[in-house]
């Protein structure tokens, strides 16, 4: 199958030559076929977008609402179709794809278009005068997204700029080209007019396309640090507006006090869910050194007891990474912490069988790993690593644990295990990230701004706090007297 642009309201192949081929993590079989976009295509999505956005901006809040809550609809009756599609594309487990990735895309539908209608200004008394502001859209917004969450991505990007009266282009990640393109056929069917949410497929190439283009108004990224830096720079020269939603090395600080089950299972939950394939994974678990030992007896026990394998089987809860590639780049990391001196307790070879026998040798397995006798200054400890790979280290007290979890040039995400209650705000509130949970790890609702603080990102996705990132403020002055003059 040829796997396809979607700009102005059908499939295209576009009008390049250049293909490559996705494949499926789990065997690194071919998935598909899939068409890079070239400048015409970029050149074609940009008129549909900007014709969609004339048509779409005129509608009102409501009308535009009703558009982004059925292609909700649409993706919840699709659900086992699109989690298949996503396990295919991604190499996480179904049982996640099921109940997280299209579920968590229908939230972000069913919020902003929930609110869309609410969106407005506000009413400002000036005796004499008054004024009033206009929450107004940027235009054409582009999208361009990581591999790890595919769907999610795509619809925490259009959802909010869509209800704001925006069009988006989107461009997936070259390794997940298929789901973007299940979104773009909810958004017909649902109503929107044609051009309304384009996908074009590519590498960086097609990225910095959308960044270059004059007609684009606003970039919002999800990907490393690396790729954010040259969007930036590539956006300050026409002083585009940015989202940068980034990489991250998070810390999980968990006390004496905590519960151990829990703090355990939020450990495993921010470092193993999606193969650690996750930005906001609490990869540092800072853990007080009173109850270290018996921490790590449990995370071990349990960590080895997780089904890896076959991505399709419900039963499993570990998939494949998303290349060999990248497969190779975390073994390289594992390979680093062991030859600076940490010890790897589990974990952290690629494994023949899964959990049920079956062979699993040609895809893109590894086993969840554990790494103790750790130090803040190994790679392992400061450079983020994007797969399964848990660093423990023990703390004294509360202002060391503060200090070293903040000594990073990231800032996405820290999490605090604690029964005092005080403690817990105490310490969260000293923390450089942008989110934040205390007593569990990587909850991300619709209702909470997500984001980044330092190098970790720029603006937020999700919440009402997104509505300022695609919106632009107009104030309106209203004279009721007579102009005073001095002339
Ligand atoms: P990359 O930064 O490699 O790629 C992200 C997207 O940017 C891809 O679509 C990529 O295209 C595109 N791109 C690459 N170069 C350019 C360029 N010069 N101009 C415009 N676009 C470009 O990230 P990954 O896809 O490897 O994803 C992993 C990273 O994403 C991790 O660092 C992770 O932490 C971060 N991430 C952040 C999240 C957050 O919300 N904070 C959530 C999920 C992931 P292509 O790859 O197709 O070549």
């Amino acid at each position: 199958m040829v796997y396809t642009q979607f700009i102005d309201g059908a499939l295209t192949t576009g009008s390049n030559r250049e293909t490559w081929i996705n494949y499926n993590p789990a065997y690194n079989t071919p998935l598909e076929e899939v068409c890079q976009a070239n400048e015409e295509d970029i050149e074609a999505a940009v008129h549909s977008s900007a014709k969609a956005f004339r048509i779409w901006r005129a509608k009102t809040g409501a009308e535009r609402g009703r558009v982004l809550t059925k292609a909700a609809h649409i993706l919840r009756s699709r659900l086992e179709k699109i989690a298949l599609l996503e396990t295919q594309d991604v190499g996480k487990p179904i049982s996640e794809s099921l109940a997280v990735d299209v579920s968590s895309a229908a939230d972000a539908l069913e919020y902003f278009g929930g609110i869309a209608a609410s969106i407005h200004g506000e009413y400002v008394d000036l005796k004499n005068a008054f004024g009033y502001t206009r929450p107004e859209p940027l235009g054409i917004c582009a999208g361009i997204g990581a591999w790890n969450y595919p769907i999610q991505i795509a619809a925490w990007k259009a959802a909010p700029a869509l209800a704001c009266g925006n069009s988006m282009i989107f461009k997936p990640s070259e390794l997940t080209p298929v789901t973007a393109l299940e979104l773009a056929k909810a958004f017909m069917e649902a109503g929107a007019p044609p051009g309304l949410f384009n996908v074009v497929q590519g590498d960086g190439r097609v990225g910095a396309m959308l960044v270059n283009h004059p007609s684009i108004a606003k970039i919002s990224l999800t990907g490393s640090v690396s790729t954010g830096k040259k969007i930036f720079a590539g956006a300050a020269s026409q002083l585009k507006k940015v989202t940068l939603e980034l990489g991250g090395k998070s810390p999980l600080i968990i006390f004496e006090d905590a519960d151990i089950h829990n703090a355990v299972s939020a450990a495993m939950l921010a470092n193993f869910y999606t193969q650690g394939e996750v930005c906001s994974n609490g990869t540092r678990v800072f853990v007080h050194r009173q109850i270290f030992n018996s921490f790590l007896t449990q995370l071990k026990e349990r960590t080895e007891k997780i089904r890896l394998g076959e991505p399709a089987d419900p039963d499993t809860q570990m998939g494949a990474l998303i290349s060999k590639a990248h497969m190779e780049k975390i073994t390289r990391f594992i390979n680093s912490g062991k030859s600076s001196g940490a010890t790897l307790l589990t974990g952290g070879f690629q494994p023949e069988k899964d959990f049920k026998g079956r062979d699993i040798s040609s895809g893109n397995f590894l086993a969840p790993a554990i790494f103790t006798d750790c130090d803040d200054s190994m790679e392992i400890c400061k450079e983020e690593i994007f797969g399964p790979v848990l660093s423990v280290l023990s703390f004294d007290s509360e202002e060391e644990v503060i200090e070293r979890a903040n000594n990073t040039p990231y800032g996405l995400s820290a999490g605090v295990f604690t029964n005092d209650i005080k403690r817990g705000h105490r310490v969260i509130h000293q923390l450089q990230a942008g989110t934040c949970w205390i007593n569990n790890y990587n909850i991300t609702p619709i209702e909470l701004p997500f984001g980044g603080f330092k190098q970790s990102g720029q603006g937020r996705e999700n919440s009402l706090a997104a509505i300022q990132y695609y919106t632009q403020l107009k104030s309106v002055y209203v004279e009721l007297g007579n102009v005073e003059s001095p002339y």
